[in-house]
């Protein structure tokens, strides 16, 4: 005995002076007007980089919220354009806090916007909400290094943490990527549902203003009915807890935005609502959803494909008939059609995706249009309507690291080489409009242009476009 004790002894003693041992172990403490972050960094190295927030939603000053910089141990250096911390140790560890306190300008909540409101942290003593990249400083390459996050105090109100499900301001230990990415949300009405889909726990989580009950009932019977779908098409059951954050707007009256993770979304939307179930909310619910499956890559992939699977799982699971896939689709297309950067290169379309409403757009719907127009190439290759399932499953395995290229090899032993290069080139690099000719498209449906040009989608032969989605 006394000998296996001293090897595992000796064994532990190797690890803590591996690579491997390097991590970081958080505490939040609740400042009134914002949230204070005390970091304990281990680490075997003398220099680690790390990373603070992201530009997403055209961020450019993140470090006027990052506040009262205090290092105790080592040193930290903040190069603020590029928002990388690099930090000495010392003995091993470097210790830092930092306070994050919402820098709201003056004019927010101004109805029309909603970027400022999902991307920035807004915390007060009424209401909490951020994303936890504006939150966590996180090691610029090591994603799996172990973390813990620890409260030691918090708001008056419930806090609920997107990477700690359930279990509020509870500790949480897991790794750097589970914290990096993900929200947390606070608020005096802020309660915690749960909803079982085929034996299996997940999260509502709201805040709501008016018709609660009403609204959670709405809200779990969609869910219900859509996650069970989804997850089926996908082929896969996942235990883990999924959670629908659908949290109000503090002051703007924008119908609603969101944002999709793989363990859950959350929307935003106007305070004001009766009804949270219209149509336009679930149609942004069920986007949002769908990024637990298709979230990375080029962003015409994640939202345009995210927007055909939208369109085509409301037909799969019931809650709408075929003609509603028409009916998304020309919304797309006549959004495409009318964007007055149409014709934008690929290139261009994904590096500019922040700069205004229509370029943030544009590759939604160009990527929508493409998923739809490949969907027609598969079914003049095989003879088989229902394309889209055969496509996912073969693009299935890269989802955690998709490429372009991979995309195009997988999507070459469906169909053509040539053509799918050819037309990737054409429609995707150089922005060209789609042509839709009629021999390539989905059977049951055509295009026909408007007087504008604008193209749109009819059902010829119902039942034979019903087959797409069986
Ligand atoms: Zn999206």
């Amino acid at each position: 005995m006394k000998k296996n004790f001293l090897f595992l002894l000796t064994a532990s003693l190797i690890a803590s002076c591996s690579p491997q041992s390097q991590r970081a172990d958080y505490a939040l403490s609740w400042e009134g007007d914002g949230i204070g972050v005390a970091v304990t960094l281990t680490s075997p190295n003398d220099t680690v980089l790390f990373t603070y927030a992201s530009d997403a939603g055209g961020q450019t000053d993140q470090m006027s919220w990052l506040q009262d910089l205090t290092v105790s141990q080592g040193e930290v250096l903040v190069d603020s354009a590029t928002r990388e911390l690099t930090i000495l140790t010392d003995g091993g560890q470097a210790r830092f806090s930092y306070v994050i306190r919402c820098t709201l300008p003056e004019g927010y909540g101004s109805p029309g916007g909603c970027l400022m409101d999902v991307f920035r942290p807004d915390i007060d003593d009424k209401m909490l909400f951020s994303r936890t990249e504006n939150i966590f400083v996180v090691p610029r390459d090591d994603d799996e290094m172990p973390v813990s996050v620890t409260w030691t105090s918090v708001p008056d109100y419930p806090v609920f943490c997107l990477y700690n499900a359930g279990h509020g301001t509870e500790r949480f230990d897991g790794a750097a990527s589970d914290i990096s990415f993900s929200v947390m949300a606070g608020d005096p009405l802020l309660t915690v549902d749960t909803v079982m889909v085929d034996g299996n726990l997940h999260y509502l989580v709201t805040a709501l203003r008016k018709n609660v009950e009403k609204n959670k009932a709405d809200l779990k019977d969609y869910f219900r009915t859509f996650y069970a779908s989804i997850s089926n098409f996908w082929n896969e059951e996942y235990k883990a807890p999924y959670s629908m954050l659908v949290f109000p707007f503090r002051n703007n009256t924008f119908d609603m935005t969101g944002n999709g993770f793989r363990n859950g979304f959350v929307s935003r939307y106007d305070a004001t609502a009766d009804t949270i179930m219209n149509k336009d909310r679930r149609d942004l619910f069920t986007h949002e959803i769908g990024h637990k499956w298709l979230n990375n890559g080029t962003i015409w992939f994640a939202e345009g494909f995210d927007e055909m699977q939208t369109g085509y799982q409301f037909v799969a699971s019931g809650l709408e008939d075929p003609s509603y896939f028409a009916t998304y689709f020309n919304a797309a297309l006549a959004g495409l059609h009318k964007n007055p950067y149409r014709n934008a290169a690929g290139k261009e379309a994904e590096e500019r995706f922040w700069d205004d409403n229509d370029y943030t757009w544009l590759l939604y719907w160009r990527g929508f249009s493409y998923a739809f127009h490949l969907t027609g190439l598969y079914e003049k290759e095989t003879g088989q309507p229902n394309a889209w399932k055969p496509m996912m499953q073969a693009v299935k395995p890269f989802l955690d690291d998709f490429s372009a290229e991979k995309f195009l090899d997988a999507m070459a032993k469906l169909m053509d080489r040539k053509r799918l290069e050819k037309d990737y080139q054409t429609y995707m690099q150089e922005g060209k409009d789609f042509d839709f000719f009629v021999e390539d498209l989905p059977t049951g449906c055509k295009i026909v242009r408007q007087n504008d040009g604008t193209p749109q989608l009819v059902i010829t032969d119902s039942v034979a476009f019903a087959r797409h989605f069986q």
